[in-house]
């Protein structure tokens, strides 16, 4: 858990009053919502940063495979657990997408594994320029090597980030165009 995210000046009120000490990013105004509340948003910031630390560990193959414990393809399929990881892919299976996976370098998704795919090959076909995929295939790279991967790595989870707060920002924005149009 996480602790001293914020001190509370008045505990018998239900209303709290946090001020940040260690962190800037805050879920909720500190004046619209109830502590009930503010202890939620803490826990997901809490489940925030360990997703995040759990996917900065993808980078090791052994991680990687280590997420494929219930893996939904046949021992006899191509696309084992072993090739999925060495070709980058961690598993992160969703309630209607239960074969889903991502790469840890280009954050490409592919899912509906059929048992002939190749999980290196599909991932040339369906994001050729991933860094990742002019590497070695095994693990020995030098410290410069991984420092360069990891760059770019980063360069594209923040340009994830930046997209799904573009296409956030978008949504809302046509929305109050609707809602002011209805007034117009
Ligand atoms: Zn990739």
């Amino acid at each position: 858990m996480i602790t001293a995210i914020f001190e509370i000046k008045n505990k018998t009120s239900d209303i709290v009053e946090p001020r940040p000490l260690i962190s800037t990013r805050c879920y909720i105004s500190p004046h619209k919502y109830s502590f009930a509340e503010l202890m939620e948003s803490l826990i997901k910031m809490d489940d925030d940063i360990e997703q995040e630390r759990a996917a900065f560990s993808m980078n090791l193959e052994a991680n990687r495979l280590a997420t494929f414990k219930d893996w939904p393809c046949d021992e006899n399929c191509n696309c084992t657990p072993d090739k999925m990881a060495a070709a980058g892919f961690f598993h992160c299976p969703t309630e209607n997408e239960p074969d889903l996976v991502k790469c840890f370098v280009c954050f490409k998704e592919l899912d509906g594994w059929e048992p002939d795919d190749d999980p290196w090959q599909e991932h040339k076909s369906h994001s050729g320029h991933c860094p990742f995929l002019s590497m070695k295939t095994k693990e020995d790279w030098t410290i410069s090597e991984f420092l360069k991967l990891e760059s770019q790595r980063q360069q594209n989870r923040l340009m994830k980030v930046v997209q799904a707060k573009i296409k956030e920002f978008q949504q809302h924005a046509q929305e109050v165009r609707e809602q002011m149009e209805l007034l117009a």
